[in-house]
């Protein structure tokens, strides 16, 4: 059984890896999972050690809407453990993320914006598929989610050690108040 698949529709989660994405937005299909985060072999590349038990749970719904546009909603949930770039220690990065894709036929149909297409404007685009790899899907939406140069908020040897010298806090920026110029206005 998975887990958190509550509102997505499932009795049984089975572990699907390939769907159509065609008959899956047709029939309004939900499926989902959890994954080891270490079967993602391409988004954990770049990254330290990872806890070994560290899982990814996603979902995916199909939806076609009245003018036939077919959509996939995808969510994904992870922690991966990433390398500080300040402190070089390890840091958590959790990942929360719900994106709404839009189904097109073909690699051209990605770039071309149509202008009755107005319900889809802004929304990202991926090639359907007879056979489509979610998994590939779940795991190109972590690496989207990697911050480019993740940091800890506070990290943990700054805690640790004495203060050390900040930086001299930089001067706010001081922004006239609008009454303050209200004032001035009517002095004139
Ligand atoms: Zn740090």
């Amino acid at each position: 059984m998975g887990v958190g698949l509550t509102g997505v529709g499932l009795t049984a989660a089975v572990q699907v890896q390939y769907i159509d994405t065609y008959e899956f937005t047709q029939l309004g299909q939900a499926i989902g999972g959890d994954v080891a985060l270490a079967q993602f072999t391409r988004l954990l590349d770049d990254l330290p050690e990872q806890d070994s038990a560290s899982q990814v749970t996603w979902a995916l719904k199909g939806e076609r809407d009245m003018s036939g546009q077919r959509f996939l909603q995808l969510h994904v949930h992870a922690s991966p453990r990433l390398t500080c770039q300040r402190c070089l220690a390890p840091l958590e990065w959790p990942i929360q993320s719900d994106t709404r894709l839009l189904l097109v036929n073909s690699e051209a149909a990605l770039e071309v914006d149509s202008p009755d297409d107005e319900s889809a404007e802004g929304i990202e685009r991926i090639v359907g598929a007879r056979r489509f790899d979610v998994l590939a899907l779940v795991e190109d939406e972590l690496i989207l989610c990697l911050p480019y140069v993740p940091k800890h908020e506070v990290c943990p040897s700054s805690l640790v050690a004495l203060p050390e010298q900040d930086e001299p806090p930089t001067e706010e920026h001081v922004r006239p108040s609008p009454f303050a110029v209200l004032g001035k206005l009517k002095k004139d």
